[in-house]
């Protein structure tokens, strides 16, 4: 069924019951709470709050089609799926109905997705001609993000990188032989790949023209991908393809799918995938510096730069009065802000009591004490230092 006016867009998105995203909502998932549900049934369940560079939003999750000819083995849009509700709108329809909302001032922001219909070149120009209204006609400036569909061309994805703010390729699975097991009608390279490297190539050859940034999404713990795996890619992706953020979607098995009966993978894996990818991202750590189980997968039961720290800092402790930046970054409780107070503060004086760490953010100093030194020796360990902490 396509639908051709804003109205009836509304009315679907309220009523239908059937309008939704199978992207993250990032704020949910970065602290380990489950994705949201694939069916909305109302408007508000399309309104999803959001950080997005611009700043929390109130963004207008939707999908252009929930019609699809592929057939991903985790996704409620696969080809054949008789119990999900196939619904289309026009560029003009859709464009329309996110103004309505705009001027409502129930969202300032959209995230726009698509199953695939007659390939992904056609089906993408859909995406790029609703975004076009939105600026041209209804002139909007705000926040738009893009799903990239697989293996569409690279003049396609130069467009969507001028008018978005953001733009998303999920690789879904770390390896080409993992995807075959969740996607097989997706080439991890060719398709998948190769979008986040002309991305990169396509910022890198005019630097000063403001660019969408570029993300991907992991589908985690369906078909035994490693946390290894996951992170070792991930390193890659920040590193050499300059991407803003990596999104880990703990897998949860839908109805009528070949994946149905495969269990949910643990919420708690997925919190511990983002605390390693941000020591990656934002902290400089490289994946070598993550306690691996020997299996390949983080401990569940520590964050990851506290297993470190009783790994290693306990014996060999810090100095906060000496050590350089990158060192910093490695104690718990110290992130890059810190740091950058820490750096200027020790200019000033000299750091000899944990209790001066307050003033410069860090809440609970005395949680450092095993793993720092004050003017070269070891602080006092006992909580009892700080009453009321
Ligand atoms: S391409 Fe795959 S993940 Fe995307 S909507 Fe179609 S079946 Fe779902």
């Amino acid at each position: 069924m396509e639908l051709s006016k804003p109205t009836q867009v509304l009315d679907s998105l309220a009523t239908h019951g059937d309008m939704m995203s199978h992207e993250h909502d990032s704020a949910a998932t970065a602290t380990g709470k489950r994705a949201p549900r694939y069916q909305s049934h109302s408007l508000d369940e399309c309104i999803t709050n959001l950080s997005t560079p611009r700043g929390p939003k109130p963004v207008l999750k939707s999908m252009v089609t929930t019609a699809c000819e592929r057939n991903c083995f985790y996704c409620p849009f696969r080809a054949g799926r008789s119990k999900m509700a196939r619904v289309t709108f026009t560029p003009d329809a859709m464009a329309g109905a996110f103004d309505t909302l705009v001027r409502a001032k129930k969202v300032d922001g959209l995230f726009l997705s698509s199953g695939i219909i007659k390939g992904s070149v056609t089906t993408q120009d859909k995406l790029i001609d609703t975004v076009q209204i939105v600026r041209r006609k209804y002139n909007y400036r705000g926040y738009v993000h893009l799903k990239v569909m697989p293996g569409i061309e690279r003049d396609q994805l130069a467009h969507m990188m001028r008018i978005a703010d953001r733009v998303s390729v999920n690789l879904e699975a770390p390896t080409e032989q993992r995807l075959a097991a969740l996607a097989p009608k997706k080439e991890f390279l060719r398709e998948l790949l190769q979008m986040l490297r002309w991305a990169n190539e396509i910022r890198a050859a005019d630097p000063h023209q403001k660019w969408a940034s570029t993300v991907t999404q992991f589908v985690v713990g369906a078909v035994g991908d490693t946390d290894l795996e996951l992170l070792s890619l991930s390193e890659n992706l920040y590193r050499q393809l300059g991407l803003a953020r990596v999104y880990y979607s703990a897998f949860s098995p839908v109805s009528d799918t070949p994946l149905e009966n495969v269990s949910a993978a643990s919420a708690t894996r997925q919190r511990r995938l983002y605390q390693a990818s941000f020591l990656l991202r934002d902290y400089g750590w490289s994946v070598e510096d993550l306690g691996f189980a020997g299996s390949g997968f983080l401990p569940e039961n520590v964050d990851p730069k506290r297993a470190y720290a009783d790994a290693v800092l306990r014996s060999a402790p810090i100095d906060l009065q000496i050590a350089d930046r990158e060192q910093l970054m490695r104690v718990p409780h110290i992130g890059p802000k810190a740091v950058e107070r820490l750096l200027k503060a020790r200019q000033q004086a000299r750091i000899v009591d944990l209790t001066q760490l307050r003033a410069l953010g860090i809440s609970r100093p005395e949680d450092l004490a095993p793993y720092v030194l004050l003017d070269g020796r070891r602080p006092p360990q006992q909580l009892a230092l700080f009453p009321g902490a």
